[in-house]
């Protein structure tokens, strides 16, 4: 059942029922007084439940199981592992538009015409959705006066005439391309001949022509409107006259389906360095599944992930390759369309419903369009039926690790046991690997390749470390900007290169403080104080999204002092403006790449050398491929460092020389600079030397002593509650029971630093558990403790949150 509990129910069924279904299919099934859900056939037994009489099943759903064996099988690995329930893993996998239930809004699709393939019932639907926007399945049931109505539903879904409403997710839209191609009245040499004479009184607009088939190069395939216009160095205006004139016509192409048949390509060839590392990734994978591959930047780990994609679709089995955010890396996506086209089905959890369903039907069906499935994390959760190949790309990424809600898995974890239950391997692969994940290929758990040459033999960046507390004693700062750093731009964009500049904050000044009374206008919500924005005067929570216009005075002392401090993205980019007149810049954050094309739009005009310098935050560092930036600047590496979490030092080691990796990856060697106030920091000089085996070293003896991952398990238990009294008394009540079991191992029960998020008071006890006692053994008493405590009425209303690998 698609609920949060941590049961199986069973239902009755018929013998006939008993015939026709199979594990695996949906049924509608009564739930309490009068909810309907959909429900996925589990097991058939002949048990009857002693605690409650066995209802009767409204309805199949299916012919066919939608919901493979093996997946099950991951899904009672996930509750079991992430101590959550199977409704939960249930609900995270399957697409919305599988699980219809009574409270599901069911809305019509404006553009369905095709009436006349509609039957009686579904027309009844369907007409009375013209005179109410909205129903729910529950009212569908009183239209057809009876209760198996989902099939009907299903039908009408199936026929597109309606829609379900989804309201979680911001949908995903995809970025279209502009192509252009020649109207079809030039199809012939002699209106083309025609053509160009009539133009020879327009000579921009002939010029263009000329350009267009230069481009073209007598291949088939349109032109994309961006080289046309940038080739003949016009305006879109012109082009569009010519789109008027009926001489060209315009498409609109996806990005991420941009395929067009002759466009696919042999993979490349790899290089010595490259063909020995995938050698020694076979080898490993004839003794062990899983494999870490330790590339440096822009080594080619993609091509060797080619290679192998390959041979596992030689092998006639399917390949799942994860990346840490699809919205930032369409130009992996492209790539791997250009080697395989049609085969790659991407899966993203902010596409519509219908995308997400048909990938899906694709992957159950065993369908040719999905033998490789690229998506992010939630695609671990996808139906495969025979699974070769697992990739995890930038394995070491935060994102793999769902925090909310409920399942908190891993991917990366989840896709190791996936690649167990179909027998597939696994290869985690990253410049920059987790200190987890070295840690189990220097046990030997994972084979380990490494792969350390960039391509074409380009030098690994230079890094440079800029002492800010010597240059703002000698007063050689200017604003955010030492000397040096400043000199070191100035020299790339006088030689024509681009610059890129990483802040970790975004907003313009984190905090507002009032210089007179030094109080900082919180939110009302959260116990954080409210961070500014400088373009639309504003302050907002990150947070919970509060918002509201910056208050002229001190809310506390009244005085005219609000004074604005600290520094973000924002104000980077306003310095910049006046240090750097000439130059081109822009802004990458969350704020800026907000918009439906905002990142797409960003990242194009970078490209295409629109900007000179970008200031952005840790959305710069997702992989991006820029020829022609010479110079990486960081502008405050402590904050990073200081950052409180036991993972700070490895975290800053992974961005600093992922951010690295995007200076020169060009025949030129590239320049990076660092700005700390501690440029000794053992961290940031393991940095500049790219000593990734120091590193490791120095945080694996933290751990040993402060005793932490991976040498022991980390779960996180949080209480949260609207009385802070309440929330007080349960987590004591809990940290006492926790210590009764497992002794001087729980820490807290702790106020987090923001002890207050959306109006509830937060509580947070940490367990660690010992890797040499039994795992389950532990999880089950956890859960015993916890199932006790949700037994005593007055914490009832507490919720409680329970997190594995909470890190
Ligand atoms: P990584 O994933 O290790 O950072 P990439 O796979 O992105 O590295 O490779 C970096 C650049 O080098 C890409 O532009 C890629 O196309 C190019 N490249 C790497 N290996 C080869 C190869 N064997 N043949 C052609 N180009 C290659
Ligand atoms: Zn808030």
């Amino acid at each position: 059942m698609p609920i949060p509990l941590q049961k199986l129910f069973t239902y009755r069924i018929t013998e006939a029922e008993a015939d026709f279904i199979k594990i695996g299919t949906r049924v509608a099934v009564p739930f309490g007084k009068s909810k309907i859900y959909t429900a996925i056939v589990y097991e058939m037994h002949l048990e009857e439940p002693k605690a409650y009489e066995a209802k009767e099943i409204y309805q199949i759903l299916d012919e066919s199981p939608i919901v493979t064996a093996i997946q099950l099988k991951q899904w009672q690995w996930i509750a079991s592992y992430y101590m959550c329930s199977l409704g939960d893993v249930l609900r995270a996998a399957l697409p919305k538009a599988f699980l219809l239930e009574s409270e599901t809004l069911v809305l019509k699709n404006p553009e369905f015409e095709e009436e006349a393939t509609l039957t009686d019932e579904e027309f009844l639907i369907w007409e009375a959705l013209e005179h109410q926007p909205k129903l729910k399945i529950q009212d569908i049931g009183k239209i057809l006066d009876r209760k198996g109505v989902l099939s009907v539903v299903h039908s009408l879904l199936s026929k597109e005439a309606i829609e379900v409403k989804e309201e979680i997710y911001e949908q995903y839209k995809p970025k279209y391309v502009k192509y252009v191609q020649l109207h079809k009245n030039y199809q012939t040499e002699e209106s083309l001949h025609t053509l160009l004479d009539d133009l020879s009184r327009a000579p921009k607009q002939r010029e263009i022509m000329l350009c267009f088939f230069q481009l073209k190069h007598g291949s088939d395939e349109p032109v994309a409107l961006q080289d046309l216009i940038k080739k003949s160095n016009t305006t879109s205006g012109i082009v569009q006259a010519l789109v008027k004139k009926e001489v060209f016509e315009l498409l609109q192409v996806r990005e991420d389906r941009v395929s067009f048949d002759t466009d696919i390509r042999p993979i490349h060839e790899l290089n010595e360095p490259q063909l020995k590392a995938l050698a020694q990734i076979k080898a490993v994978f004839e003794q062990k599944e899983v494999c870490l591959l330790h590339g440096v930047t822009s080594s080619g780990k993609t091509e060797i992930y080619s290679h192998l994609i390959s041979q596992t679709l030689e092998q006639g089995k399917q390949v799942l390759y994860l990346l840490p955010e699809i919205a930032l890396t369409t130009h992996i996506i492209n790539r791997l369309q250009q080697f395989y086209g049609d085969k790659i089905s991407v899966f993203h959890s902010r596409y519509s419903v219908d995308e997400r369903v048909e990938v899906w039907n694709n992957l159950v069906s065993q369908s040719d369009k999905a033998q490789i499935v690229l998506g992010a994390r939630s695609s671990v959760l996808l139906p495969f039926s025979n699974l070769g190949l697992v990739i995890v790309d930038e394995e070491h990424e935060t994102s793999f690790k769902q925090f909310e809600p409920s399942p908190r898995y891993h991917a990366r974890d989840t896709a190791i046991m996936l690649g167990y239950l179909h027998g597939a391997n696994v290869l985690l692969g990253s410049a920059t690997p987790s200190v987890e994940t070295f840690y189990n290929a220097k046990q030997s758990k994972y084979g380990y390749v490494k792969l350390e040459t960039r391509y074409g033999n380009v030098q690994l960046p230079e890094i440079e470390l800029v002492d800010i507390k010597e240059k703002h004693r000698k007063k050689r700062m200017t604003g955010h900007f030492s000397d040096r750093l400043l000199g070191l731009m100035e020299e790339a964009l006088s030689d024509k290169e681009q610059v890129i500049l990483f802040q970790n904050r975004r907003g313009f000044a984190p905090v507002v403080e009032c210089s007179t009374c030094g109080v900082a206008p919180q939110c009302p919500n959260c116990d954080v104080s409210l961070t500014f924005h400088k373009f639309n005067n504003e302050l907002r929570c990150h947070y919970c999204g509060h918002q509201q216009a910056l208050p002229k005075t001190c809310p506390a002392c009244e005085n005219p002092t609000l004074d604005t401090k600290g520094f973000g993205t924002e104000q980077i980019e306003l310095e910049l403006k006046e240090l750097f007149p000439e130059a081109k810049v822009a802004r990458m954050d969350l704020d800026t790449t907000r918009g439906k094309y905002g990142y797409q739009k960003l990242l194009r005009s970078f490209h295409d050398h629109e900007i000179d310098i970008l200031v952005g935050t840790q959305m710069l560092t997702k992989g991006l491929d820029f020829k022609n930036v010479s110079l990486v600047g960081v502008l405050n590496a402590d904050n990073l460092l200081n950052f409180p979490d036991f993972r700070a030092h490895e975290r800053t080691y992974q961005l600093m020389v992922q951010v690295s990796g995007r200076a020169g990856r060009d025949q030129k060697r590239g320049k990076v600079a660092i700005q700390s106030f501690n440029p000794y920091h053992q961290i940031l000089q393991q940095v500049t030397i790219h000593d990734y085996e120091a590193m490791y070293q120095d945080q694996m003896n933290e751990r040993h002593q402060f005793s932490y991952p991976p040498l022991i398990r980390l779960v996180r238990i949080v209480l949260k509650h609207k009385d802070f009294i309440k929330v007080d008394t349960a987590a004591n009540w809990m940290g006492k029971s926790l210590v009764n079991s497992f002794g001087d191992q729980v820490l807290g029960p702790t106020s987090p630093s923001i002890g207050r998020i959306r109006n509830k008071y937060i509580k947070s006890i940490l367990i660690k558990l010992p890797t040499n006692i039994s795992l389950k053994q532990s999880k089950d008493q956890i859960q015993r403790i916890k199932d006790s405590f949700m037994a005593i009425p007055d914490f009832r209303a507490v919720q409680v949150i329970v997190d594995v690998d909470c890190y």
